[in-house]
């Protein structure tokens, strides 16, 4: 199972790999076992600080020395996300792997009284941003030998719970947009796209959204990177168009 994969040092030479919401949380723990794992990373996120703290911490312990790019996923425009891809053409040629982690919690109420600003962030950041990411960067993908694809969903991407509102929508929309894709890169094709979802787990996001739970009830981002190695390495084969939890 992949939650207690156990991957090998070099899993990941040689391979360039984007995360999204790379400066905090879990995907800054992706981040940092990639790198690792011996791939240049490349960390994009909103908060240049965080990222610039990330770099420093890479590099000081020795890995492949990242990218920085500063991006808010609230605001991207397609003219942004073409200047990233010229950015990248440019610097790597091409990239192996592309790790959707960035998301943002918006309101806890009922439909009932939920605003349609709060709504509109949250699918513009978790879902309308994840296409257009995705949609741009496929060439640099196919460009690629072998190359993954992961986006991050949750237990309410697959089950409605009340008061969850547009974040739960956006994660089942999660779900199908990494469903479409699949079907439409088949065996064929040198991509392939899982979802993980992540469970329970120590950081701002899940403090927030449970403020009353002591927070070492949940692992660590550091803990649960099974999961996350698993699906970025030549391990995970073939496999495609599944969607994997990261805890048992
Ligand atoms: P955090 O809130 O700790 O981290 C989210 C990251 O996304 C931060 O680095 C944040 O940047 C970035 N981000 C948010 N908005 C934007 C934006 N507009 N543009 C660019 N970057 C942005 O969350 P987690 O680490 O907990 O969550 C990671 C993923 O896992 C999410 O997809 C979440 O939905 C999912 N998940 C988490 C669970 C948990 O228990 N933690 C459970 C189930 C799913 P900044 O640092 O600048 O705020």
């Amino acid at each position: 199972a992949p939650a207690d994969y156990q991957p090998s040092a070099t899993l990941l030479e040689g391979r360039t790999i984007l995360v999204t919401g790379a400066g905090d949380g879990i995907g800054r723990a992706a981040s940092l076992a990639y790198a690792a794992h011996g791939a240049t990373v490349i960390l994009l996120g909103r908060t240049e600080s965080k990222l610039d703290a990330l770099y420093d911490q890479i590099e000081a312990a020795g890995y492949p020395k990242p990218a920085i790019v500063p991006m808010d996923l609230l605001t991207v425009s397609e003219e942004q996300c073409m200047q990233l891809v010229a950015q990248l053409a440019d610097e790597f040629g091409h990239i192996d792997g592309l790790l959707h982690n960035a998301s943002v919690l918006g309101e806890r109420r009922p439909i009932e009284s939920a605003t349609y600003a709060a709504w509109q962030e949250v699918m513009q950041v978790n879902v309308n941003a994840t296409f257009l990411l995705t949609r741009h960067l496929l060439p640099l993908l196919q460009a690629a030998p072998s190359a993954s694809i992961v986006f991050t969903s949750s237990g309410v991407g697959r089950t409605g719970r009340a008061f969850w509102g547009a974040y739960a929508v956006s994660k089942f929309a999660t779900e199908g947009l990494m469903e479409v894709l699949a079907a439409e890169l088949d065996e064929t094709s040198n991509i392939r796209v899982n979802c993980i979802n992540p469970g329970a787990t120590n950081t701002a996001m899940r403090r927030s959204a449970y403020p009353a739970e002591h927070p070492d009830t949940n692992p660590a981002p550091e803990d649960i990177m099974g999961a996350y190695l698993y699906l970025m390495g030549k391990d995970s084969g073939e496999i495609s168009g599944s969607s994997f939890d990261a805890q048992p």
